[in-house]
Order: C-alpha cells, then structure tokens, then sequence
C-alpha cells in the first residue's frame, strides 16, 4: 500500500488516471485497465515519465493509436504511454545530406511518433509525393506504423523510412537511427525496449494527379475488401511465407463467420476477428485459437499473430 502510494506520486506531475480501462484506447474496444495511464504531448514528457517510471521500477508500456493490439481482460500492469498527443504537425523539407538524400526529386516528411498515419498519407496525397499511397486507410500512429513495418499492396514502412528518432528505455538516451540501418522485417521492426519519438520519411515528388489517384484507389479498395467500420485489429495473423494469404487459408479451413461470444470472423475477409460490441479480449482470443487450430488440421499449417497481445 505505501509503495504504491509513493509510485503514485512520482507520477502526480504527469496527471495521470488510474485503473483506467484501456477498451476505448485500442480499435477492438476491448483491454482491461492500466495501472497508470499517461498521455503525454511532448518529447520531453515522454522522456521525463521514462525516467520516473525506471525510478519507480515499474513496468513501461507503448500504445499509438491501439489498432494492433490486444489488450488483455486483466489490463495492463505499470505505466502506460498513450502517444496520440505526441504530434506538431507534418514537416516538408529537403532531405539531409547525411540521410542519404542524393536527388533533388527527394522530399522528407517529419513528425512526432504520434502523428496519425493517414495524416502523412493524405498529405503526401495533396502535395504530389509519391511513396506512401499504400498507405491509405491504414489506422494508427506514424510510431505504430514504425515500429510494425506496416504494409500494404507489396509496399511497407521500410521502404521509405528515412531516420527515427528513439529513446532507449534501458539508458534512457535518445538516438537518431538512419532508416537503412533498422533491422525490419515483414510487419516487425525488431529494436527492443525503444520508444520511437520522431519518424522522417523520404518520398518523391511526382506528379498530384497520379498520386491522388493512386491514394483514392487503395483507399477504395481497402473500403470494399476489409471490415473498416467494425472493430477489429486488422489482419489478426501474418501470412505464412510460402504459402496462400492466412485470410484465404482461413476461409477454405471452413470456419468464416465463427464466433466465439461478441468476437466473430469477418464475412468481408477471413483475417479480421471483429467485436460485434460486446466481445471481451477472452472471447477473441478463444476464437484466434480456434482458427489456428482449424488452419493447422487442413493445412498443417500454424498461423502466427500480427497483433500484438499485452497485459496480464
Ligand atoms: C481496419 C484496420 C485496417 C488495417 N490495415 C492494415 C494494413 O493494411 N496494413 C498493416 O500493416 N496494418 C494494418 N492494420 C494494423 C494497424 O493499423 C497497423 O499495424 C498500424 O500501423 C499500427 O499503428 P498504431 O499506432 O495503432 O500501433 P499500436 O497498435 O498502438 O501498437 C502496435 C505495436 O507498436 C508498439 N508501438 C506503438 N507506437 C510505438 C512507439 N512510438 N514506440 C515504440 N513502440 C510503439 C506498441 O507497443 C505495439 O507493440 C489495420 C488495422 C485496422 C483496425
């Protein structure tokens, strides 16, 4: 009791909201609550709750805008850092020289971690800069984004990710990382313990027209082959390598439309659990089991998760 006494007000600075329930911070609604739960607006309030949080010995715990993640029933025990207020807006500059910005066609965006992606998408729509149209529609964070190597139509994040900033949870100093340098790989960005704090992206200048039209018809696409407007967490499991997509491996195991309490199997695509509203983190985790194990017995294939599960 006097520990956690003295813990909350190590974070009395920060305004923090105790066991505050996390379902309306992610995109399947669903996620039990956070011990304490800080968002912060600046680099500097993100480095200073790091700091406290290594102080207090108490666990950190990284969401962007919660569209790839489950959070469990239990919640999630320490400090949580929502990030969605650590954005200033979208910076269009020349490239650096040290980036490795050689042509002039070159054009760099900037923004803080908690930038919403389509943001930098529909901006690079409006001005003419080609490199991000497969983006569209994906929700979330730049950070996120990052940090998943997020991607669509054969494209992704580290095609085009030019330097992050990050801080180091475990030195709590701050770096700035050439993007050709990251270890990403599909739908992963393996930096361990590191808070993305600032992206800068490389696009090209090209013709508006064309990007436009290359944005609105991803855009489209997404709109008539995913579940946009019901909650979920995108594609729940990763294709397997070698193999047909999970989605279509998940239709042809026989089980679209099985559910499990509020938690189903899309209709629209085979990948998406959805919350028909009233799904708790339990019940789509018991469907995501269900499907492997479906998946495993007609295909003898084991189908690994793209969302990330968190807490107890
Ligand atoms: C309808 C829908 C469609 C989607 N379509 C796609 C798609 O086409 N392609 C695709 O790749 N994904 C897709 N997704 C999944 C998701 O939107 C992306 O992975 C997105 O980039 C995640 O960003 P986020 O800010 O929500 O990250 P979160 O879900 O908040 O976090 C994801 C992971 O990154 C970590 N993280 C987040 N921010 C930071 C940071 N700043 N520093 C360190 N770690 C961080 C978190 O701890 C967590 O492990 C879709 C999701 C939905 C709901």
């Amino acid at each position: 009791m006097g520990k956690s006494c003295d813990i909350k007000k190590m974070f009395a600075p920060f305004a923090p909201e105790t066991h505050k329930a996390m379902d309306r911070y992610t995109s399947f609604r669903v996620g039990g609550p956070a011990d304490i739960l800080v968002l912060p607006q600046t680099m500097e309030q993100v480095i200073a709750l790091a700091k406290t949080a290594q102080k207090a010995g108490v666990p950190v715990t990284i969401l962007g805008g919660g569209t790839n993640v489950l959070i469990s029933d239990k919640g999630v025990r320490g400090l949580v850092m929502v990030l969605t207020r650590l954005r200033q807006g979208i910076e269009q500059t020349a490239p650096h020289m040290n980036t490795g910005g050689d042509s002039s066609d070159q054009i760099c965006l900037t923004a803080l971690a908690g930038e919403r992606l389509g943001n930098i998408c529909r901006h690079a729509a409006d001005s003419g800069l080609a490199g991000l149209a497969w983006a569209a529609g994906i929700p979330g964070t730049i950070g996120g984004a990052v940090m998943m190597n997020a991607g669509a139509f054969g494209s992704d994040m580290s095609q085009i990710v030019m330097e992050i900033e990050v801080l180091d949870l475990t030195t709590l100093e701050t770096t700035v990382l050439p993007g050709n340098r990251l270890p990403f790989s599909y739908r992963k960005l393996a930096l361990e313990n590191s808070i993305v704090l600032k992206v800068r992206l490389g696009l090209a200048k090209a013709d508006p027209g064309t990007v436009r039209d290359e944005f609105y018809r991803n855009l489209k696409t997404k709109q008539s082959t995913q579940p946009v407007s019901q909650a979920s967490a995108g594609c729940y499991f990763k294709n397997p390598p070698g193999f047909k997509p999970a989605g279509f491996l998940i239709e042809q195991a026989g089980i679209k439309n099985a559910r499990c309490n509020g938690a189903m199997v899309s209709d629209l695509h085979a990948n998406f659990i959805v919350n028909h509203g009233n799904a708790c983190a339990s019940d789509i985790l018991n469907l995501a089991v269900q499907i492997r194990k479906s998946v495993y017995e007609k295909f003898g294939i084991t189908l690994k998760e793209e969302v990330k599960t968190i807490g107890d």
